[in-house]
């Protein structure tokens, strides 16, 4: 706040501060009146002359700081901070593509419009057109993804979280399910497999070791209440070395045998072989169904590139009864969520141009090439933004999938690497640089290894690049 006691400026008495209704009643004070209403305003500036009214009596005030024209920009800059929305936009150049801090999946303009619409009009969420009675959300995408999966039915939920809870509290409540050790794995922190199975109401049972398991093991541990045996995609980590796990067909077979499903959470889920684009192999949905699973779970936001959805596929009458469940009511998705959905699960349909149209697929894919030739174009810009304390370089990076997928995969990027130029010790300059630029109008995410921050440029796409080079316009530090 402007407070000052220049030479010459004259002193301001509390009797000198206008009266709250004198202010709003100025016209410099109408704008504001229009744009945020009375009582915010009126609360705002309240607090503010209390504050010159301290001011003043600590003698330190001026005559000019209490004009109305004065005090309706004070109070135009505090209440537009105020306003300004929390969820804001950022720049991610962590070199991690699906980062769940920063909202994974970035959604293509198909779903962005269908979103708009589904938010702005009525829809047909629950209503049947062809008989004009009541229709199942579901059904705007189940046809889709059996289509995409080769699965008999399909639902969707929140996230695979609540699709794994929702499979294991509808076939494994007050019953045991069979789940390899090396595959009891801990997501993200809050998602555990044993913590989330007994919130399902099923019992684990675990089998095999840490490192092996082997198909006998799920054999020896099928009895009177087992429910299902269970699969899960190690997502986060991977065990190498002497390991064993396995696959989905054997484990399926001995289910099979005994009359039992045999599930799959499969985390990220792709629709398709990524080694067609150059990506690594992962198992897709549709190998894990023909596999022999009965039912497989997987995130909307992960590989697949959509919104935050857990879906389930599968059997047909397994599906049905994942649906009948009252949980489902409670873990069911929105309009917006199906609405994005949709155009996302479409684009799979012509996978000759996904690479292009899908904006995960496309980030993935970049060329090192290009985001080289961006990181040459923005290393004089931010060198300059940062003067000589500073050494901007550009610097081969290695980005990953992130949320999960693909852990040891790294794909080849490029970027910009900032070494403190200073004499000492570079760790608080390091952090003193990275909070700058968090504090950027759209804040800066980048990552700090061997003491130098690195931007990856691979989630900066060439047409973000203007906007990007226009806040380091000027002198950061
Ligand atoms: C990511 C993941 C989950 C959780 O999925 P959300 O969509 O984040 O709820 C569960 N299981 C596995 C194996 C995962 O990789």
């Amino acid at each position: 706040m402007a407070s000052s006691r220049q030479r010459g400026a004259a002193p301001a008495t509390a009797a000198d501060i206008p009266s709250l209704d004198r202010v709003l009643n100025a016209a410099s004070f109408q704008p504001l009146l229009r744009a945020y209403g009375r009582s915010q305003v009126t609360g705002a500036l309240r607090a503010h002359l209390e504050g010159l009214r301290a001011q003043a009596l600590d003698g330190a005030l001026a005559l000019e700081a209490i004009g109305c024209d004065v005090l309706a920009q004070a109070l135009e800059g505090q209440m537009a901070a105020a306003a300004r929305p929390r969820l804001r936009p950022v720049y991610n150049l962590t070199g991690t593509v699906l980062h769940t801090n920063l909202g994974r999946a970035l959604l293509p303009d198909a779903a962005v419009q269908a979103v708009a619409q589904a938010l702005t009009s009525p829809a047909n969420l629950e209503f049947d057109l062809q008989t004009g009675g009541r229709g199942d959300r579901d059904d705007l995408v189940e046809g889709l993804l059996c289509e995409l999966t080769g699965a008999e039915a399909a639902t969707v939920v929140n996230n695979n979280a609540a699709a794994v809870l929702l499979m294991l509290n509808t076939l494994g409540n007050r019953r045991e399910v069979v789940v390899s050790r090396g595959e009891l794995v801990e997501i993200g922190g809050a998602f555990r497999i044993p913590d989330i199975m007994q919130r399902a109401g099923a019992r684990l049972v675990e089998v095999g070791t840490t490192n092996r398991t082997h198909a006998a093991d799920y054999e020896n541990a099928v009895g009177p209440r087992t429910a299902m045996l269970m699969k899960v995609h190690c997502s986060n980590y991977a065990v190498t070395g002497f390991s064993k796990s396995v696959e989905i067909a054997d484990v399926a077979a001995i289910a099979r045998r005994h009359g039992l499903p045999a599930t799959v959470d499969l985390g990220s889920g792709t629709l398709l072989d990524l080694t067609r684009w150059g990506l690594p192999r992962e198992a897709t949905v549709r190998d894990t169904l023909q596999g022999g699973a009965d039912v497989v779970t997987f995130s909307g936001d992960k590989l697949l590139g959509g919104p935050q959805a857990g879906l389930l596929v599968g059997r047909a009458d397994l599906i049905r009864q994942i649906k009948r469940n009252p949980l489902k009511r409670a873990l069911r998705v929105g309009k917006l969520t199906l609405a994005a959905l949709e155009p996302v699960l479409a684009l799979y349909r012509a996978p000759e141009f996904l690479a292009d149209r899908l904006t995960t697929l496309r980030l993935l894919t970049r060329a090192q090439g290009a985001i080289r030739s961006q990181a040459l174009r923005l290393q004089p810009v931010l060198q300059r933004a940062l003067g000589t304390a500073w050494q901007v370089k550009d610097a081969p990076l290695f980005s990953q999938i992130g949320s999960g997928a693909l852990p040891v995969d790294l794909l080849p990027s490029h970027g910009l690497a900032m070494r403190y130029a200073g004499k000492g010790r570079p760790g608080r300059h390091l952090a003193g640089l990275e909070a700058l630029l968090r504090g950027l109008p759209r804040p800066v995410i980048g990552r700090i290894a061997d003491d130098t921050l690195l931007l990856d440029l691979r989630c900066l796409e060439e047409g973000d690049e203007p906007a990007f080079a226009a806040q380091l316009a000027e002198p950061l530090a």
